[in-house]
Formats: structure tokens, sequence, C-alpha cells
């Protein structure tokens, strides 16, 4: 007969519990703990193998792009932006491509996370800056002309960083087109009074700075006040709703409505048709984005585009 085991527990009301268990009984315990302990091991080891995979995933994705970046495979494409008014080419938006050795491009929603995860953005931007002055060299434009350039709040942020880009653009100066950096409101400012100080002094030294996918994100019209933005870029989304019954059709509204008033030049975004083009020039908005005119374009075409105005 095996030994018993007793463990008393005094409850409320005079009651005692009284848990008995044999030498069999405790075994079977001690097994069952086993088994959770063996789990619990093969839970962790999978977990650790996941992490690791996941970080050497990540460390090659890094290692290509800073390989393309060395190569020079960053490469910018131009997106004209004309007025609907005098049909005139008044600047451009640059929008970069990853052209890889074999030819093949890819667009920025493959790689551009990726690209800011890992902190390349920062040497990114600058090299497309920097082929951005450089094709400028080949053309001539309009001296109201101003090539538009995509940069991270981070980025905005970051005044060593912008000192830098100051520089690129001071060791190119002639021959140097208006530059604007647009920022997106669909990140956030981690530092909004840094970043008012670094746009004050990009502003200053004559750089435009433009809201981008405005009425889509987080600064909203606290950004338009706080921030020394000249331009807001109506999003897609809302220039999506010319012509349809869909109820941010009032957004665009306000957000024309408060352009107006604040005195801030508008560029309407992803404009697809004329209709959206008259209803714009209705609400006196001019300033126009998108495949109606053009899509973005390497600067080999580009530089065709622009043969066709008046200024050359
Ligand atoms: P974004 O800054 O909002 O750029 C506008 C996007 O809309 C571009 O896509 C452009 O090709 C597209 N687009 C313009 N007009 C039309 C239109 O009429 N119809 C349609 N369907 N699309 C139109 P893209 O070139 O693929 O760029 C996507 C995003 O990648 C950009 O959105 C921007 O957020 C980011 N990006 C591009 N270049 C850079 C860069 O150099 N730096 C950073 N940080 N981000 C960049
Ligand atoms: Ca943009
Ligand atoms: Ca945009």
């Amino acid at each position: 007969m095996s030994k018993l085991y007793s463990f008393k527990y005094k409850l409320d009301n005079g009651y005692t519990l009284v848990i008995s268990i044999n030498e069999k009984g405790i075994n079977n315990i001690k097994k069952e703990y086993l088994y959770i302990f063996i789990l619990l091991g093969i839970i962790c080891f999978l977990l650790c193998l996941a992490f690791s995979l996941n970080h050497d995933k990540n460390k090659s994705i890094q290692q290509l792009i800073q390989q393309g970046l060395n190569k020079g495979e960053f490469i910018p494409y131009y997106q004209p932006i004309i007025n609907s008014k005098t049909q005139q080419l008044v600047g451009c938006e640059v929008l970069v491509r990853w052209k890889r050795c074999n030819g093949e491009i890819f667009p920025p929603y493959l790689f551009i996370k990726n690209v800011e995860n890992c902190h390349l953005i920062y040497p990114m931007t600058k090299s497309i800056l920097q082929q951005v002055l450089t094709d400028f060299t080949q053309v001539q434009v309009d001296d109201n002309f101003c090539a538009s350039i995509n940069v991270t709040p981070q980025q905005l942020e970051n005044p060593q960083f912008m000192a830098e880009c100051i520089n690129i653009i001071e060791s190119q100066k002639t021959h140097c087109p208006n530059i604007a950096l647009e920022v997106t409101e669909r990140m956030k400012f981690t530092d909004i009074d840094k970043a008012k100080s670094v746009m004050t002094h990009l502003s200053d030294y004559g750089i435009k700075l433009k809201l981008d996918d405005a009425g889509t994100g987080f600064g909203g019209f606290s950004y338009l006040q706080t921030l020394p933005l000249d331009t807001i870029k109506i999003d897609k989304m809302f220039i999506d709703t010319i012509g349809t019954n869909d109820m941010k059709r009032d957004i665009l509204k306000a957000i024309i409505n408060f352009g107006h008033e604040t005195n801030l030049e508008m560029i309407a975004e992803g404009v697809e048709t004329q209709q959206q083009v008259d209803y714009l020039a209705k609400k006196n908005v001019h300033i126009i984005q998108g495949y109606l005119y053009a899509q973005p374009m390497p600067f080999c075409k580009f530089k065709r585009y622009i043969k066709q105005f008046s200024y050359n």
C-alpha cells in the first residue's frame, strides 16, 4: 500500500478542507509539470528562432538598401505640377525610385518604410537632393519653378541633417531651382518646438515648406497654425470626392476655405479628370498635380517634357 499524504486547510464557519494524495498521485503531478516545462521550453525556443530570423531578415534588408545606396540605385523621378489657369509648368515633386542593377524599378511603397526604419532615409534624401541639383544644371526653368522633395517629420526635427542639406544646396547654388521640402501629415512630429525652430531656419534660408497629405493625419489645422508652412497639398482622397456624394466632400470644402483664409498656397494632388480641374478652378485652386497632366518620370523624359514650356 502506497504512503498517503494529507493537507488540511481551515475554512470559515468551522469547516476543514482535507486533501489527500498518495505517491502515485504525486508522481502524476510531477509528470504533468515535466510536460509543462518541456512545452514552455519548446515555445521559448520557437520565439527565439522567430526573433533571430526576423532580426536577420531586417539586417539583410538593411544591407540590401545600403548596397543600393552605395551603387546609386535610388534615383529621382519627377512629376510635373501645372497651373491650370496658365497651363504653365510651375514645379515638380521629386519621387524616389529604386532602380536595381537588372533594370527593374521599384516604387517607394515597396521599400520606403524599411529605409526609414533603418535610418538610411538620411543618406537617401541627401543623395536624392544631390541628384536633383545635378539634373537641373542641364535644364532651364522659370525663376518661380520649385522642385519639391519629400522628407519625414524626424528629418525636419534634425538641425544637423538640415544643415547638411543646406550645405549641399550651397555647393550648387548657381543654376539651382527653388527647393521645397514637403512633410507628410500622416506621420507625427515627436518634438514640434524643435521642428518649428528648424523649419523657421529653413524658411529664412529660402526653402519653401509644404504640408503633404493635408487633412489625412495627425497635425491638422494645429500644424498649420504652429509651423511656418507655405503650402498645403490636398490629398487625392479628397480630390476623388469631386462629383460624388462622398461625405468627405465637406472636408475638401473646409480645407480649401481654410487655405484661402490663411493665404496658404494650395496644390491639388492626384487629379485625374478635367471635371476635377474645373471644380477646383471654380474654388480658385489652380495648382494641379496628377496623372491628368503627367505621371512621375525619369529625368531624361522630364527634360523633354520641360522643353514644351515657353521659357525655353
Ligand atoms: P506622396 O508624397 O503623397 O506622393 C504622391 C504619390 O501619388 C506618388 O506616388 C505619385 O506617383 C502618386 N500620384 C500622383 N498623381 C496621381 C494620380 O493622379 N493618380 C494616382 N493614382 N496617383 C498619383 P509614389 O511615387 O508611388 O510615392 C508614394 C509615396 O512614397 C509618396 O507619397 C511619399 O510619401 C513617399 N516617397 C516618395 N519619394 C520619397 C522620398 O524621396 N522620401 C520620402 N521620405 N518619401 C518618399
Ligand atoms: Ca509628397
Ligand atoms: Ca501626398
